[in-house]
């Protein structure tokens, strides 16, 4: 078996090992060892022949406090790799380096730091150094390299890691393996499984109340007490968020195995809804999901996302819940509620609470690739700069951010639909996972349901 070596100027550092070790182990698939280089550049030997790129970036950022700051990616350049790949756009953006490719016999000399782009993307190195949050301290798509450089919608890790391929295999052909096909992952947030009115005699107050103001209507009203009264006696066929039968219905009819995040925490008090991970009804749930094959995972509460106690607490509980279902799981995904998220600390405190896959991968105000990949990959921790053993598995569509007015404001229209299936296809076409997130509580309308069924196929 052909063997990759990498001489690079940062060997030793975690930066350097984490960084190739995402690239060629888990989104190559080919191991490569790493050797020590005294030049400011990466030389990858390939048999007879290597391919350099450049240290622009890592150098910028090794041995610096992150207070310091580090090199900011340059906007609007892009490089043209058409003769080198047809299966990319041709395109590619160079955040470090320079534009430019040039070749001598078998080897070749790319004038871009890819080393440094990679690790841009995978470790939100942006989201570092662009501090500005949203109310809910979420970094946001808009502050981002890629909004700026209209990227949202293409994996550019992917196409970087498509460029690879093809280099290294013109020199050994077939030495990197085919991609392998991804997967459509279906996704929901368990946020409100029931209308509130449901199960909560002050919501039904609330509504008798808006009811005699004249702003419910009386046949509305009506169907609220009616459907509380049957989810009392345990038939929830009528509630319009208990879309589960039916959303796993689809599921399955379209072959995809899909992953239910549960809140079993209340950090942050009403934000984080009104159930109980111990409710008969939500135990029943737990149950049915496991029995039929699919994934259960933790929606860590509102003030979760820094917190590995509270998110230990949480994992437990729902540990408990399961246990108490029949149906026990080793709970080890999650998705921060709200989409909650501080780069620095979030991914740290998943792991420290034995939680390994994280899907809360996306800005919350436009869809798309934040981390520049649909590939799952090693998460980056920069509390204390290393490699962490919890992934990420990227979000790339939550529903309501293409939806809902106060995001990119598509509604149901035939654009939406388009974007959609843009993300879809740019996921899928690296061999990437199309995982996105539609919510229960948001299939009470028939153009949810098409698009829904859209996506899944
Ligand atoms: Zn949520």
């Amino acid at each position: 078996m052909n063997q990759l070596r990498l001489l690079s100027p940062h060997f030793g550092s975690e930066e350097c090992k984490w960084v190739h070790q995402v690239i060629f182990d888990e989104l190559l698939g080919i191991p490569v060892t790493l050797e020590k280089s005294s030049a400011c550049i990466y030389t990858l030997i390939v048999g007879e022949a290597q391919i350099t790129w450049p240290d622009v970036f890592l150098r910028s950022l090794i041995s610096v406090n992150l207070d310091e700051g580090f090199l900011h990616p340059k906007d609007g350049i892009t490089v043209d790799v058409a003769s080198v790949t047809d299966t990319t756009p041709s395109n590619l953006p160079v955040l470090f380096g320079e534009p430019r490719i040039s070749s001598q016999g078998a080897s070749v000399d790319l004038h871009f730091d890819i080393s440094g782009i990679i690790f841009y993307f995978l470790s939100e190195a942006g989201s570092i150094q662009e501090n500005a949050r949203d109310g809910h301290e979420r970094p946001l798509a808009v502050n981002s390299y890629s909004f700026r450089n209209n990227l949202l919608h293409r994996p550019v890790v992917d196409e970087y890691i498509e460029l690879l391929r093809a280099m290294i295999n013109k020199i050994w052909p077939g030495s990197v393996a085919k991609r392998n096909e991804g997967q459509i992952i279906p996704t929901c947030d368990v946020d409100f499984p029931f209308e509130a009115s449901a199960f909560r005699i002050r919501s039904l107050a609330r509504e008798l109340l808006a009811a005699t103001r004249g702003e419910l209507s009386r046949v509305e009203l009506n169907r609220k007490v009616a459907n509380s009264l049957r989810c009392r006696a345990g038939n929830y066929q009528h509630d319009r968020n208990y879309t589960f039968p039916w959303y796993i219905d689809e599921c399955e009819r379209q072959g995809r195995q899909a992953v239910f995040y549960f809140i079993s925490g209340h950090t942050g008090g009403s934000i984080d809804g009104y159930y109980a991970i111990e409710a008969t009804p939500i135990v029943a749930l737990l149950g049915e999901i496991t029995r039929r094959g699919h994934d259960i995972g933790l929606h860590g509460s509102y003030n979760t996302f820094r917190s590995s106690a509270e998110l230990n607490k949480e994992r437990a509980r729902l540990m408990q819940a399961c246990v108490s279902s029949g149906h026990p799981v080793d709970i080890r995904q999650c998705r921060q509620h709200f989409l909650r998220w501080d780069p620095i600390y979030t991914p740290r405190a998943m792991e420290e609470a034995g939680l390994r896959l994280d899907s809360t991968g996306s800005y919350p105000d436009i869809a798309g690739f934040k981390y520049g990949t649909a590939h799952k990959f090693s998460m980056w921790d920069w509390s204390r700069r290393r490699a962490l053993k919890v992934k990420q598995a990227p979000l790339i569509l939550m529903e309501s951010t293409v939806i809902a007015k106060r995001y990119q404001n598509l509604g149901y229209t035939e654009a939406a639909l388009e974007y959609m299936l843009t993300l879809k296809v740019n996921a899928l076409k690296y061999g990437g996972d199309f995982l996105f997130l539609w919510h229960n509580s948001h299939l009470t309308i028939e153009e949810d349901r098409r698009f829904f069924k859209i996506l899944l196929q």
